[in-house]
């Protein structure tokens, strides 16, 4: 989808994927600094450890993960454009976030960026995890708009829920749902991060409830646009993009 942004608007630039040399992710970011790369991407393991490599913006450093590092500036930034990823997501498909009652299903890295997305957008956010500490813990991180929950409390939650996300890899492996079916309805907006399958067991139980979905390519493509316009500065042509992910995916 990078790829297809620089030849839509003619840049001439590459996107490619490297591995840290011995995991000194430190001696990485430093070596593409050299080189005059515009800007990396960090992914699984790295995400933590880069924050003691590069200035995190405040965003970044509440979440405690950096997905995008920009080096145009005078200093090495580091972004977290997962939460945009999930902010645009609704924006796209037009569901208001604004004191609306969102539940998020997963405190891990997605778990981290939508909570902190929503409770940002002003959205009161319920914190389900299968491990209950973690939520907890990623609950008081986030502040007062946020509560932690057991995955036992996900009917009750969502009765009155609008929007759903769901953080957790459920429904990459199997064809099974993190969200009991008879619990969706009508009125909620559904994101599943998992993008691969894209059609998941929760996205086709919350078609069945009348909900809106939004599938994981659409987090996908909008973390992507994000950092796509720090590292350029220029307006990211979405469609082009979109429609490379697509077709790749
Ligand atoms: P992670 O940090 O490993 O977190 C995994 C989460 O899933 C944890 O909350 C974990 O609960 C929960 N979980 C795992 N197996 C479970 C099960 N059998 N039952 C209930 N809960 C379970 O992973 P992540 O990086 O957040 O990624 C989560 C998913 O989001 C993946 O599918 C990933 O591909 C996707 N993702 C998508 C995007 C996108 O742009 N679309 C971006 C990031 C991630 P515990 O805490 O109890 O272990």
């Amino acid at each position: 989808m990078h790829e297809a942004a620089y030849d839509d608007l003619g840049l001439d630039a590459r996107y490619v994927t490297f591995e840290p040399d011995r995991g000194d992710i430190e001696a990485a970011v430093e070596g593409a600094d050299a080189l005059g790369v515009a800007g990396l991407n960090v992914t699984i393991p790295f995400k933590q450890a880069v924050l003691d490599v590069v200035e995190p913006d405040d965003l970044a450093a509440r979440i405690g993960a950096v997905n995008t590092i920009d080096f145009s500036g005078d200093t090495i930034t580091g972004h977290n454009t997962d939460t945009e990823g999930v902010r645009r997501s609704f924006a796209h498909h037009d569901v208001p976030l604004a004191e609306r009652d969102a539940v998020v299903v997963g405190a891990g890295g997605a778990g981290r960026a939508a909570s902190f997305a929503l409770a940002d957008a002003d959205a009161d956010v319920s914190i389900a995890n299968r491990t209950v500490s973690t939520a907890e813990s990623l609950a008081a991180d986030v502040g007062p708009a946020a509560s932690a929950h057991s995955l036992d409390a996900l009917p009750e939650l969502l009765a009155d829920a609008d929007v759903l996300v769901n953080a957790t890899s459920v429904g990459m492996e199997e064809d099974v749902s993190p969200v009991p079916a008879d619990a969706l309805h009508a009125d909620l907006a559904v994101l599943d991060a998992v993008y691969a399958p894209l059609e998941t067991r929760l996205l086709r139980d919350a078609d069945a409830a009348g909900a809106t979905t939004i599938d994981g390519a659409w987090m996908l493509l909008f973390q992507g646009v994000a950092a796509f316009e720090l590292w350029t500065g220029r307006d990211a042509p979405v469609d082009a993009m979109n429609d490379a992910l697509r077709a790749s995916l």
